[in-house]
Protein backbone atom coordinates (compact mmCIF):
# COMPACT_ATOMS: atom_id res chain seq x y z
CA UNK A 1 0.00 0.00 0.00
CA UNK A 2 2.62 2.30 1.27
CA UNK A 3 5.07 1.32 -1.64
CA UNK A 4 2.48 2.01 -4.00
CA UNK A 5 1.62 5.56 -3.12
CA UNK A 6 5.76 6.18 -3.12
CA UNK A 7 5.46 4.74 -6.72
CA UNK A 8 2.57 7.23 -7.77
CA UNK A 9 4.18 10.24 -6.02
CA UNK A 10 7.59 9.71 -8.14
CA UNK A 11 5.54 8.52 -11.19
CA UNK A 12 4.11 12.25 -10.14
CA UNK A 13 6.87 14.19 -9.69
CA UNK A 14 9.00 12.74 -12.45
CA UNK A 15 10.15 15.53 -14.75
CA UNK A 16 8.91 18.46 -12.39
CA UNK A 17 11.06 20.43 -10.68
CA UNK A 18 10.34 19.33 -6.96
CA UNK A 19 12.25 21.13 -3.51
CA UNK A 20 15.79 23.87 -3.51
CA UNK A 21 16.96 26.59 -1.00
CA UNK A 22 14.67 29.32 -2.28
CA UNK A 23 11.49 27.04 -1.54
CA UNK A 24 13.02 26.36 1.97
CA UNK A 25 13.10 29.51 2.57
CA UNK A 26 9.84 30.88 1.05
CA UNK A 27 8.30 27.73 3.32
CA UNK A 28 9.96 29.28 6.88
CA UNK A 29 8.52 32.93 5.57
CA UNK A 30 5.14 31.27 4.57
CA UNK A 31 5.41 29.62 8.66
CA UNK A 32 6.31 32.69 9.78
CA UNK A 33 3.24 34.69 8.32
CA UNK A 34 1.20 32.05 9.59
CA UNK A 35 2.07 32.69 13.24
CA UNK A 36 1.66 36.31 12.48
CA UNK A 37 -1.79 35.88 10.93
CA UNK A 38 -2.89 34.52 14.03
CA UNK A 39 -1.98 36.69 16.57
CA UNK A 40 -3.50 39.72 14.05
CA UNK A 41 -5.92 37.94 12.10
CA UNK A 42 -5.34 40.33 9.32
CA UNK A 43 -7.27 39.71 5.79
CA UNK A 44 -3.64 41.30 3.61
CA UNK A 45 -1.32 38.70 5.46
CA UNK A 46 -3.66 36.07 4.86
CA UNK A 47 -4.13 36.60 1.54
CA UNK A 48 0.13 37.56 1.07
CA UNK A 49 -0.03 33.64 2.66
CA UNK A 50 -1.70 32.52 -0.18
CA UNK A 51 -0.22 33.76 -2.70
CA UNK A 52 2.98 32.25 -1.12
CA UNK A 53 1.94 29.24 -1.17
CA UNK A 54 0.71 28.88 -4.43
CA UNK A 55 3.87 30.01 -5.40
CA UNK A 56 5.64 27.52 -3.12
CA UNK A 57 3.45 24.36 -5.27
CA UNK A 58 4.05 26.29 -8.60
CA UNK A 59 8.08 25.90 -8.21
CA UNK A 60 7.70 22.74 -6.90
CA UNK A 61 5.79 21.21 -9.75
CA UNK A 62 6.47 23.21 -12.55
CA UNK A 63 8.36 21.60 -15.37
CA UNK A 64 10.42 24.46 -16.38
CA UNK A 65 13.23 23.41 -14.32
CA UNK A 66 15.89 25.35 -16.16
CA UNK A 67 13.90 28.95 -15.26
CA UNK A 68 13.44 27.55 -11.97
CA UNK A 69 16.77 26.70 -11.50
CA UNK A 70 18.34 30.26 -12.34
CA UNK A 71 15.11 31.55 -10.09
CA UNK A 72 17.27 29.47 -6.91
CA UNK A 73 20.63 30.61 -8.54
CA UNK A 74 19.74 34.24 -8.00
CA UNK A 75 18.11 33.64 -4.40
CA UNK A 76 21.59 31.79 -3.39
CA UNK A 77 23.22 34.98 -4.93
CA UNK A 78 21.69 37.40 -2.78
CA UNK A 79 21.82 35.45 0.43
CA UNK A 80 25.88 34.56 -0.11
CA UNK A 81 26.11 38.47 -0.65
CA UNK A 82 23.92 39.38 2.47
CA UNK A 83 25.76 36.69 5.01
CA UNK A 84 29.18 37.96 3.60
CA UNK A 85 28.08 41.26 4.72
CA UNK A 86 27.96 40.32 8.07
CA UNK A 87 30.40 37.99 8.33
CA UNK A 88 32.58 40.88 7.28
CA UNK A 89 30.74 43.04 9.65
CA UNK A 90 31.30 40.94 12.81
CA UNK A 91 34.63 40.35 12.02
CA UNK A 92 35.35 43.70 11.79
CA UNK A 93 33.98 44.39 15.43
CA UNK A 94 35.78 40.75 16.63
CA UNK A 95 39.17 42.80 15.97
CA UNK A 96 38.24 45.83 16.58
CA UNK A 97 40.86 46.66 19.31
CA UNK A 98 43.85 45.53 16.99
CA UNK A 99 42.85 46.57 13.54
CA UNK A 100 41.20 49.32 12.04
CA UNK A 101 40.03 49.55 8.17
CA UNK A 102 40.83 52.53 6.46
CA UNK A 103 39.46 52.97 1.94
CA UNK A 104 42.40 53.89 0.07
CA UNK A 105 41.38 57.22 -1.62
CA UNK A 106 42.62 56.51 -5.21
CA UNK A 107 40.86 52.86 -5.49
CA UNK A 108 38.31 52.67 -3.25
CA UNK A 109 40.14 49.27 -1.27
CA UNK A 110 39.17 48.48 1.98
CA UNK A 111 42.58 47.83 3.52
CA UNK A 112 43.05 46.23 7.17
CA UNK A 113 45.77 48.20 9.06
CA UNK A 114 47.29 47.35 13.01
CA UNK A 115 46.07 49.62 15.20
CA UNK A 116 48.80 52.01 16.19
CA UNK A 117 47.89 55.45 17.49
CA UNK A 118 48.70 59.22 15.58
CA UNK A 119 49.49 59.34 11.73
CA UNK A 120 51.08 57.06 9.27
CA UNK A 121 51.46 57.17 5.74
CA UNK A 122 50.17 53.86 4.23
CA UNK A 123 50.86 52.86 0.66
CA UNK A 124 47.87 50.72 -0.85
CA UNK A 125 48.89 47.15 -1.62
CA UNK A 126 46.83 46.96 -4.53
CA UNK A 127 47.61 50.65 -6.62
CA UNK A 128 50.75 51.31 -4.66
CA UNK A 129 49.27 54.76 -3.84
CA UNK A 130 50.44 56.50 -0.70
CA UNK A 131 48.17 58.39 1.41
CA UNK A 132 47.88 59.60 5.28
CA UNK A 133 46.15 58.32 7.64
CA UNK A 134 45.20 59.06 11.29
CA UNK A 135 44.59 56.42 13.61
CA UNK A 136 42.77 57.35 17.02
ZN1 LIG B 1 44.48 51.77 -3.63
Amino acid sequence: MFYRLKQAFYRFMYGRYGNDALNNFLTVFYLILVVFNLLLGSYTVYLLSLVLIFIIFFRMLSRNIDKRRKENQKFLNIKYRFTQFFKERSRRFKERKTHVYKKCPACKATLRLPRKKGKHTCCCPKCKNSFKVRVF
